[in-house]
């Protein structure tokens, strides 16, 4: 007889993980099913040697004061992670600068003085007024204040950090809330002993409640009976549900776990229109001394960015990268033997175009990009670890992107791919569906706004 639950969730990325956690803590018999033998998803860490790395590079937006914590106080269970706080900043030609008013002294004054009313009509603005630019692109919107090189170079490498998409596509509404939260919340920071241990916290919590995890349990089908969700199928165990929260690629959810037959025709269009954030190469390096104290920082290679972007998408390696930083060792001391560092570094962009051999350059062009931010780099290298969009793509589909459904103009707001899906029973959480906001906070987000309006069970 299979096994009947009030709730199944597929896939512990830290939507699942979310939805999961705050089902199990209303009583509701939960089972949360992971194709791989970890919690987290693009959360999670792994061990290698001494060190422990985390699968991206990872800065929380506003760590426990955001949707993550929030989660967490629902429950009943605040701050068991731990976060140490940052206040990001970003180098251009070797100088490190805190954004914004370090441009003050490298941009025209009337251009400073655009960039600040920028940042002024976002500090008063209503977030209902806000959402009136949820389908404007960024680009399209900013250009109203200044479209001086500099400025706009700065605003495209923290809308890149932020939803991983450029600002000719991002939404402006979705940006704005974003740097409005994080700046109100002046909270950013790195967990405690690795991004594992927010996935690690939420699955405790999910246990403490009464809620079934099974690690290793690729869902293959989600069943479907007369336009009513039933339950799903791992290897030949069926588990039954009336309920089933998706926490995988909206796409494979719709098109493959379900299948396309069970959907309206132009609901399955809209689902294979949908387009991805950005993604790119992930650069590990473990060093055997400590040789920077940077935690984060945020390269701005050249303010050229269309020349920059053609010149990537047409296979030439720019000559300065634009980079994501993060020293996760001079955070928390458990990412690494005493002594030695972990440096991550992340350059975004469009990955999907590009051959195998571009993608060795472009890792080596990260490493010589790096050196020159930490001198010595290369001498004191242990190990390089990379991660390509391929790789991220054969570990957690979604072509490598680093988000998910990307938070673009067409696809944000009350163009978002929403959370109740045509079929009965069956709904979609994390990048996917629902939700606003930076990387992790999105997917916390659209997990608290399916129990908040959708969740069919008390
Ligand atoms: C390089 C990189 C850097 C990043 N930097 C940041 C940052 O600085 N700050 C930030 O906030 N965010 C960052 N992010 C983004 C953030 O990690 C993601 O937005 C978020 O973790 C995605 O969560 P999710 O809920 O969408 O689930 P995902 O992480 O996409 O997880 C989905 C889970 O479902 C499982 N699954 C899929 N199909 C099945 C199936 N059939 N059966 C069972 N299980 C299945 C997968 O194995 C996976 O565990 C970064 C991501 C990357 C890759």
């Amino acid at each position: 007889m299979a096994e009947k639950y009030d709730a199944i969730v597929v896939g512990a990325g830290i939507g699942g993980l979310a939805a999961a956690l705050m089902l199990s803590h209303r009583g509701r018999k939960t089972l949360l099913l992971e194709q791989h033998g970890f919690l987290g998803g693009r959360l999670s860490s792994f061990d290698r040697g001494d060190f422990h790395i985390d699968l991206g590079v990872h800065l929380i937006s506003r760590s426990d004061k955001g949707p993550v914590g929030d989660v967490l106080r629902r429950v009943g269970i605040p701050d068991p992670v731990k976060y140490i706080h940052v206040r990001p900043r970003s180098s251009y030609q070797g100088k490190v600068h805190t954004f914004p008013h370090d441009l003050k002294d490298m941009v025209p004054e009337k251009d400073f003085t655009a960039l600040m009313n920028f940042l002024s009509d976002i500090r008063s603005m209503p977030e209902e007024k806000m959402k009136e630019y949820d389908d404007v692109d960024l680009r399209t919107f900013f250009s109203q204040y200044t479209q001086e090189p500099m400025v706009c170079a700065w605003i495209e490498s923290i809308c890149t950090i932020y939803i991983c998409v450029p600002p000719a596509l991002a939404s402006a509404g979705e940006f704005m809330r974003c740097l409005k939260w994080e700046a109100e919340a002046r909270a950013s920071g790195y967990p405690e002993g690795g991004c594992s241990a927010i996935s690690n916290a939420f699955g405790d919590g999910i246990k403490r409640f009464g809620g079934e995890i099974k690690l290793g349990a690729k869902v293959q089908k989600i069943e479907v009976e007369r336009g009513s969700v039933k339950g799903v199928m791992v290897g030949d165990e069926l588990y039954q549900s009336d309920l089933v929260v998706s926490n995988a690629d909206i796409k494979n959810t719709v098109l493959n776990l379900v299948s396309a037959d069970y959907f309206p025709s132009d609901y399955v269009d809209y689902v294979k229109g949908l387009r991805y954030s950005w993604s790119g190469p992930v650069v590990r390096v473990a060093l055997d001394k400590n040789l920077t104290d940077i935690h984060m920082l945020a390269q701005i290679g050249t303010t050229d960015l269309e020349g920059y972007h053609n010149k990537l998408e047409n296979g030439i390696i720019p000559d300065e990268l634009n980079l994501m930083v993060v020293v996760p060792s001079n955070f928390s001391a458990v990412v690494a033997p005493e002594g030695k560092q972990l440096v991550c570094v992340a350059a975004f962009g469009t990955g999907a175009r590009m051959t195998n051999e571009l993608k060795k350059e472009l890792i080596e062009a990260i490493l010589n990009s790096t050196e020159k931010i930490i001198p010595g780099l290369r001498e004191h290298t242990t190990w390089v670890n990379t991660m390509t969009w391929d790789d991220l793509d054969n570990m957690l589909n979604e072509e490598g992107a680093v988000i998910g459904i990307g938070q673009t103009a067409d696809q944000c707001g009350d163009k978002r791919p929403k959370i109740k899906s045509p079929i009965e029973g069956l709904y979609i959480v994390g990048g996917e569906a629902g939700g606003t906001g930076v990387g992790t906070e999105l997917c916390a987000n659209s997990a608290m706004e399916f129990m908040d309006v959708h969740c069919p069970i008390a």
